[in-house]
């Protein structure tokens, strides 16, 4: 069988720490070669970058794809979710899979992959969280971390879905995962501050309450908490989607002496409270909720400085018919906002930098979720994952989602340009358009 070569010549090729301009040599699916490549190869198609960007295909670590979340279906299934991502230049997805009760998290896991296989754009991980913590649960944790699971994901609240974890069973489920090398990612709000404050709301049919009933505090004090039990177990954990400025200090106190990573959402850096306060407001609902305009602007200036390893969308979107049935009670409009095919136009218009995206959206995701040195770099041997991009493309619109949901920011453009996407040396998308059709040859790595 005679290999497929690809030589991408004279781009700006985005390297774990410079860019250069330079040549990138695909064979078969994974990075041959990179620099100056003079001799003639046989058989090679030759893409010319110059005056492009060339990155590593970047990735969304965080999020909700085909399933239900409470009673409501999600939105977008892998085939539309991973559509929108690969037009973007991401080329690889992580969602989660969720112990169902007290049926195994083996079931749910094989349930999950068997959704994904064949439908999916972008290669994809998933994160677990189990919620039985027997001894058969903890055998199919073993299992399961023995099969490339390299990730859990716990969470300080949402008791009536099953899912709260207390300190106490927090810190045992991190002890041993930490002393089995994996990692935990947490959404961080303390449930007992979450409480109070929801007992406090005196007006249901205000969309403005849902911020009223996840106050800043609440996910300041999770944080502090979590960051303890990281501090005794010495468990690597990674906090997800950060909303707080407080918040972030303590992760970045934390730093020094711990294996402690972070994420950010873009409608937290794009988007504030004013959002809820608009009609229709109950479309603006997610969690943690969208901050006031000071703390959106402040979380602007850390953005900048680089205090989030990483950006991700936290993508659950709903339709909108599911989004707007029950908006005049907001504890029962479902929670969360489309996201996916904004990320990467912007996350660029925040940092107008390539080496940003590089290093936010393909490098510290892939060492979060553990695909690293796979993916998130462009570096001999790894998969051939690659964005050829223009940041001076013709003028589109921002879109989050191919499904019929709310657009959380209608009439946004960019000029950003995803000239090409290869993914595992395969052209995916060119120009902005699919290539590969409805192949959905994405795998699980
Ligand atoms: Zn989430």
């Amino acid at each position: 069988m005679s290999r497929t070569l690809i030589k991408i010549k004279n781009g700006t090729v985005h390297l774990e720490d410079r860019a250069l301009v330079t040549d990138v040599l695909v064979a078969d699916g994974l990075i041959a070669d990179i620099g100056r490549i003079g001799y003639a190869i046989d058989d090679c198609e030759t893409i010319d970058a110059a005056g492009l960007h060339l990155l590593p295909g970047l990735i969304d670590i965080h999020t909700h794809l085909d399933g239900r979340v409470g009673t409501c279906q999600l939105a977008d299934t892998w085939a539309t979710g991973s559509e929108i991502a690969i037009r973007n230049g991401i080329t690889t997805l992580c969602g989660f899979i969720t112990q169902g009760g007290s049926a195994p998290l083996q079931a749910a896991v094989e349930e999950s992959l068997a959704r994904a296989a064949g439908r999916s754009h972008c290669d994809y991980a998933f994160h677990l969280t189990p919620v039985g913590f027997d001894k058969a649960d903890w055998a199919c944790i073993e299992k399961l971390l023995a099969d490339d699971f390299r990730t859990f994901k716990f969470y300080t609240t949402y008791r009536e879905a099953g899912l709260f974890l207390d300190y106490g069973k927090l810190r045992e489920a991190m002890g041993r995962i930490g002393d089995m090398g994996a990692k935990v990612l947490v959404h961080c709000e303390d449930d007992g501050l979450l409480a109070a404050a929801r007992a406090a709301v005196t007006d249901a049919s205000d969309p403005y309450s849902h911020a009223l009933s996840r106050p800043a505090g609440a996910e300041v004090e999770g944080i502090a908490r979590v960051l303890e039990i990281a501090q005794r177990t010495k468990c690597p954990c990674h906090i997800v989607h950060l909303s707080t400025v407080e918040g972030a200090t303590l992760i970045s106190q934390a730093r020094q002496d711990l294996s402690v990573t972070c994420e950010t959402c873009p409608q937290y850096l794009f988007l504030s409270e004013e959002s809820l306060r608009q009609p229709a407001g109950h479309r603006y609902i997610c969690s943690p909720p969208l901050r006031s305009e000071s703390i959106r602007a402040q979380l602007n200036q850390l953005a900048l400085q680089g205090s989030f390893d990483a950006y991700a969308t936290d993508h659950c979107a709903f339709m909108r018919t599911d989004k707007d049935a029950e908006k005049s009670d907001y504890a029962k409009v479902p929670n969360g906002l489309a996201g996916i095919g904004a990320l990467v136009p912007l996350v660029y218009e925040l940092h107008r930098d390539p080496a940003a995206l590089a290093r936010h959206l393909a490098l510290h995701p892939a060492k979060i979720a553990g695909l690293y040195p796979r993916k998130g770099a462009i570096r001999k041997g790894g998969d051939a994952d690659l964005v050829i991009l223009d940041a001076e493309g013709p003028e589109r619109p921002v879109r989050s989602s191919l499904a019929d949901v709310h657009e959380p920011y209608p009439g946004r453009t960019t000029r950003l340009g995803i000239r090409r996407v290869l993914r595992r040396g395969e052209t995916a998308v060119e120009n902005g358009e699919l290539k590969d059709g409805q192949r959905h040859t994405g795998k699980r790595v």
